[in-house]
């Protein structure tokens, strides 16, 4: 199955000059959300993963899937202020300012094995902010999962991202 042709993809949005992907159109059809789902299980079957780290809110779909495939636990994270508990904080840059994600203090631990997962990769700003959150936990190992990766973006911040072991399943 041609994944990349469920995608859909909306120009200028949300500003002029980009072409978004939105994946909607992939998860509104059943076959490519259960071969989507079933990849990334397949990939990390082997890997001992203990939990899935998935970022609000497009990965969060795909996240829970797998997840539940591979008898991982689940972890939220969200932008500042929507997580009800002790929370550890990371900031990062967008075009214009910056944002800030969360995750609870008491999400991991050191015996877990990781893997970061969301909808797209783009700049990087995301998942690094994501990777930083996670390595305050001293965790034993990370890895990352994206639907699709935008690569014709290259920049130090993905270099930063290369050396962990990544999956994605569409490229652009
Ligand atoms: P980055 O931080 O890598 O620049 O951007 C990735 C984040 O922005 C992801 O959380 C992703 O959901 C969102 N994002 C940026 N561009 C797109 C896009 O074209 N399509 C989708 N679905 N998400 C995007």
């Amino acid at each position: 199955m041609n994944l990349k042709e469920t995608i859909r993809e909306i120009p200028d949005y949300p500003e002029k000059g980009i072409s978004f992907k939105d994946i909607t159109t992939m998860l509104k059809d059943s076959e490519a959300f259960k071969e989507v789902v079933n990849q990334v299980h397949e990939n990390f079957r082997d890997k001992g993963i203990t939990k899935i780290v998935s970022l609000e809110s497009r990965g969060f779909i795909v996240g829970g899937a797998v997840a539940y495939l591979l008898d991982a636990g689940f972890v939220p994270v969200r932008k500042k202020g929507k997580l009800p508990a002790e929370t550890v904080t990371e900031s990062y840059e967008l075009e214009y300012g910056s944002d800030q994600i969360e995750m609870h203090l008491d999400a991991l631990t050191e015996d877990d094995v990781v893997l970061i997962h969301d909808d797209l990769l783009a700049t990087g700003g995301t998942a690094l902010a994501a990777l930083n959150l996670v390595e305050k936990m001293k965790v034993k190992k990370v890895y990352f999962s994206f639907i699709c990766d935008l690569k014709f973006i290259s920049n130090g911040k993905k270099d930063q991202l290369s050396k962990y072991e990544t999956h994605t399943l569409v490229e652009y």
